[in-house]
């Protein structure tokens, strides 16, 4: 499978050069030049795979020259967790997708990615140095995902004071191979530091320099997989509409369900669930796109005022907004909807929600109420309530208790650069080596 630009439909990039090279030159994001379409009678006897079973299946129609038995074990090891589908009540259901190490979804892209990167440039004598801006979540993923990883270097940019505790530990306590960059600034600061530092030509002459955002379409693929595995657990999905609701941020995890839907998995309709950086529902209502500074808000991992990942669902449905209305429908809640969420789903139903997960569950019971209810959902619970347990303990008065490998991270040593928003500061620490 080769891949275009969404700037040039004519660019023809093979799957090595786009995984290292991270974005395309011109600025754009890659694409898969096609979609392939899963065999109908998989589909049908998709009950009961795993989530490794079907990501083999998946990933080799977009990988088809790495080894079946290499590809097996990249997978593998990448995805050596579940993703479980939990009962929420007779129509809700909750894909937990945070059973990586760092408890949230984002070790699925991150891991998989390491792994595909570091087999790619086997061999060869080159050092690799990723540089990765993070609202929370992506430099835990990464950083860890990562860690001592031969031959590639990993600079983390975070938004001083915008990320958990338990968030800035995972990310600024490896050392190693890992350095990371608290910049006085928010998560859009971050995102066009490294962005200038990836379109600096002069800087990618001296080091090679790549990204592991979730523009990397090494972390896309993976992330088609659970929706299947999703599927896998339900019953009977053939004869009922099925809702999904996926908490958004960058739009990389929608993007992947909406690959997930084109190769054939039968989704009735996508929502797109934000917290008040609403820029994308905004455009689904009124077809304006106004990208602006991102908001804090207690659903930290997706405040996002002008979110990467958008430019690649535009592309995919060739800006046609009527079709992206067909599969997407949009929503927003603020944070006091959303603990009121928090409390409810734990009183009603016994389950703990993240601040994450809780704007898509409310989003989700609010379209099965208001538009479809006779179809049953699936929202995605994007990281475990521990990471963000003040908040979610805040809510509910119990404690949240912190799983061993969490644990362990808060009681090492924080080990951060801190700069200003200042460009030539990220220079010098890449070239500081
Ligand atoms: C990153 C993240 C999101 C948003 O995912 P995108 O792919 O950026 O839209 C949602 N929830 C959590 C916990 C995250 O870490």
């Amino acid at each position: 499978m080769k891949f275009y630009s969404t700037q040039d439909k004519s660019l023809r990039a093979t799957l090595k050069e786009s995984v290292i090279k991270g974005m395309p030159a011109d600025g754009g994001l890659y694409m898969p030049v096609s979609i392939p379409k899963l065999p109908k009678a998989f589909i049908q006897s998709l009950e009961g795979k795993g989530l490794q079973e079907i990501g083999f299946e998946i990933a080799r129609l977009f990988i088809d020259n790495i080894n079946e038995n290499e590809l097996h074990n990249i997978i593998n090891s990448a995805l050596n967790f579940d993703t479980p589908l939990i009962n929420i009540n007779d129509h809700i259901h909750t894909l937990e997708t945070f059973h990586g190490p760092t408890l949230a979804f984002k070790d699925i892209g991150a891991r998989f990615m390491a792994r595909l990167m570091s087999y790619l440039i086997r061999g060869e004598d080159r050092k690799l140095n990723i540089i990765v801006a993070t609202s929370g979540d992506t430099g835990s993923a990464v950083a860890n995902g990562f860690y001592k990883v031969p031959g590639i270097r990993v600079f983390v940019l975070y938004p001083c004071g915008k990320i958990s505790k338990i968030q800035e530990k995972q990310i600024a306590t490896l050392g190693e191979n890992i350095t990371a960059i608290e910049v006085k600034g928010n998560f859009d600061d971050c995102q066009e530091l490294v962005k200038t530092a990836l379109g600096d030509q002069k800087l990618n002459q001296k080091i090679e320099l790549t990204t592991a955002n979730s523009i990397n379409i090494a972390r896309l693929l993976p992330q088609i997989f659970y929706y299947f595995r999703a599927f896998a657990q339900l019953e009977n999905f053939m004869d009922s509409d099925i809702i999904v609701s996926v908490p958004c941020g960058n739009f990389g995890n929608l993007t992947a369900g909406l690959f997930a839907q084109r190769m054939g998995l039968p989704v009735q309709k996508f929502i797109a669930a934000t917290n008040i950086n609403k820029v994308v529902p905004e455009y689904l209502q009124s077809g304006q796109y106004q990208p602006r500074e991102s908001i804090a808000t207690i659903s930290n991992a997706m405040d996002v005022g002008d979110p990467s990942n958008f430019a690649r669902i535009l592309d995919f449905y060739d800006n046609d907004r009527e079709a992206i209305l067909e599969d997407i429908s949009g929503a927003s809640y603020n944070d006091t909807e959303t603990r009121q969420t928090i409390k409810k789903v734990l009183s009603r139903w016994g389950y703990i929600c993240d601040p994450h997960g809780a704007v898509g569950f409310r989003a989700l019971e609010e379209y099965l109420m208001q538009v479809d209810p006779g179809a049953s959902g699936i929202f995605l619970e994007t990281a475990h309530p521990a990471k963000f347990k003040d908040v979610v303990e805040e809510e509910i008065g119990i404690e949240v208790s912190v799983p061993e490998r969490l644990a362990k991270f808060l009681k090492r040593e924080k080990l951060s650069l801190k700069i200003e928003k200042d460009y030539q500061k990220v220079k010098d620490i890449l070239l500081d080596q």
